[in-house]
């Protein structure tokens, strides 16, 4: 049984964040049952869901789905922005619940294959969009992204981890 929303976690309503955490518990969360449902990962997987939600109000840290030994720049565990893309959508409308690798460098034909391959969405920032000056600032070429905006791992080493 889980809890999600103000079941979880009763926020006051002037600090205006209650139904933002509440959205993000479901976020976090449905993603991991449905791979668990679907057999692509263990059960084990579910208990961090109150591992990564329980510090909300921090920038999740904590968790076996979050690799923070690959990031140099601490860009694991943190929220890709859902920004506006070059086509005019955003890129949770574009990601649609998958897993989105987005670089600010344009892939070799083999990772492309291999992102394909395992049905994760390429996302190519260009110099000036709002994704490539995030993780210019972070210091990374690119991040795999988790179908609830989380980033599971960035740096030199990313492609490699995408399985
Ligand atoms: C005045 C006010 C202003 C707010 N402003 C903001 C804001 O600006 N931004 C923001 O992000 N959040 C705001 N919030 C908080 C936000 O409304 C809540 O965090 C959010 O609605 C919680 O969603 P929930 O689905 O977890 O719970 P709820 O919205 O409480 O939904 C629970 C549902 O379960 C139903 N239920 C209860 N018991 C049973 C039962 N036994 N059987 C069947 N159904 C049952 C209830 O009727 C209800 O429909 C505000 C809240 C208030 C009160």
């Amino acid at each position: 049984m889980f809890l999600l929303g103000d079941a979880a976690h009763l926020t006051p309503p002037f600090i205006g964040q209650g139904m933002g955490a509440g959205l993000r518990d479901a976020a976090n969360l449905a993603w991991k049952l449905a791979a668990v449902l679907a057999g692509d990962l263990p059960e084990s997987v579910l208990t961090s869901y109150e591992t990564e939600r329980r510090p909300h109000a921090r920038a999740l840290s904590c968790s076996e789905l979050v690799d923070r030994k690959a990031f140099r720049h601490g860009l694991a565990g943190r929220l890709c922005p859902n920004a506006l893309l070059g086509d005019g959508r955003r890129l949770d409308h574009v990601a649609a619940g998958r897993f989105a690798f987005v670089t600010r460098r344009s892939p070799s034909d083999k990772v492309r294959a291999t992102l394909n391959d395992r049905d994760v969405v390429l996302i190519v920032a260009r110099p000036g969009d709002e994704l490539h000056r995030w993780l210019r600032r972070w210091r990374a070429y690119g991040a795999l992204v988790r179908p609830d905006g989380t980033v599971q791992r960035a740096g030199r080493r990313v492609i490699e981890s995408i399985n």
